[in-house]
């Protein structure tokens, strides 16, 4: 397939290379220079612009930061759908973006004469170079046939959740609890520390109780309970505060306009907020268990 692919950061280049390796003609564009030339000496071609990238594609994939970017690749002069008009151009939206901004999209791009689906993924920079992605991909069912010979070139759990904007609903949804289970699993071991219990057996027991969760058993904050999660590497690598933050600002926002309460993961924004407030949005979101934990312990 020819493929466009706009955004080489830190899911998007492994991403974009895996689809290289897969035998896809690739043409790629960030507004990194270096990000590209990554990509190039991978085998991709680079274009100067996403109107240059999308010009003779299949298909278009963009993983960006935020819905302001995708808007702006979009729709801006040199942006995707100058060059896609009446092509029937199949345009995917990796970036995890609010569902209301994933409509308006899809509809400037099917006037357009283009197909388009949200496929969030989730899985980290771990999965996307692994090429293991989970894709949540909302679209019709046969939008959702058509990407998925091309999704499975970096993903290989390609579930397609529903119409339009679905996929983001399951990402939001998914980090919603992430979110406050990790609080949670946070509260509870730095409890137990401060009762006098070792970590590590309140975490075995834990992880063999009803607590057991994702937060506990494979991503356990308290460092030492989990070999391999980033609490046990002073909160590096894995999945940052800042983005679990704007994470849980979608799931709010979106709440908001269903009118639908979340009391708990309005009080887990919170928290990371403050985490991202004392200069730690860049540490693993983990690292939450810091705010509970006594002074002197972390
Ligand atoms: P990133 O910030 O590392 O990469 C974004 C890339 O987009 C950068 O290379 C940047 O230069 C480029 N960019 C910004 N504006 C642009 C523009 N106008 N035109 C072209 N390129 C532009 O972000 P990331 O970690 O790769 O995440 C991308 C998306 O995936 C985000 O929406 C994020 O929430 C989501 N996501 C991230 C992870 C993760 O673990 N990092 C996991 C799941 C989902």
């Amino acid at each position: 397939m020819k493929i466009g692919f706009i955004g080489l950061g830190n899911m998007g280049a492994p991403m974009a290379h895996n689809l290289v390796k897969a035998g896809h003609a690739l043409t790629a564009y960030d507004v990194s220079a270096e990000a590209m030339q990554t990509l190039a000496a991978a085998g991709a071609k680079t274009a100067p612009s996403p109107k240059a990238a999308a010009q003779d594609a299949d298909f278009v994939i963009t993983m960006l930061p935020a819905a302001a970017h995708v808007k702006a690749v979009l729709t801006g002069e040199e942006g995707i759908f100058a060059a896609t008009a009446k092509k029937n151009v199949t345009i995917i939206d990796s970036s995890t973006i609010d569902p209301a901004s994933v409509k308006a999209f899809a509809e400037l791009a099917n006037q357009n004469g283009n197909a388009f689906v949200d496929a969030p993924v989730s899985g980290g920079t771990g999965g996307a170079a692994a090429g293991t992605l989970t894709f949540m991909v909302g679209g019709s069912k046969e939008a959702y046939e058509h990407v998925k010979p091309v999704l499975s070139a970096m993903g290989k759990n390609i579930v397609h959740c529903g119409d339009t904007s679905t996929g983001q609903v399951a990402k939001i949804c998914n980090n919603l609890v992430l979110g406050i289970t990790m609080a949670g699993v946070s509260e509870a071991m730095a409890l137990g520390e401060a009762l006098g219990i070792d970590p590590a057996v309140l975490g075995g027991i834990i992880n063999t109780s009803t607590g057991r969760c994702w937060s506990s058993d494979t991503y356990n904050p308290f460092p030492g309970v989990i070999e391999m999660a980033p609490s046990t590497r002073g909160y590096t690598g894995g999945f940052g505060t800042d983005l679990m933050l704007k994470d849980l600002g979608l799931a709010t926002d979106a709440a908001k306009h269903a009118r639908q309460p979340v009391y708990l993961g309005a009080l887990a924004q919170q928290l990371y907020q403050t985490m991202s407030t004392k200069g730690a949005g860049r540490l693993d979101f983990s690292a939450v268990i810091k705010l509970y934990r006594k002074e002197g312990n972390t």
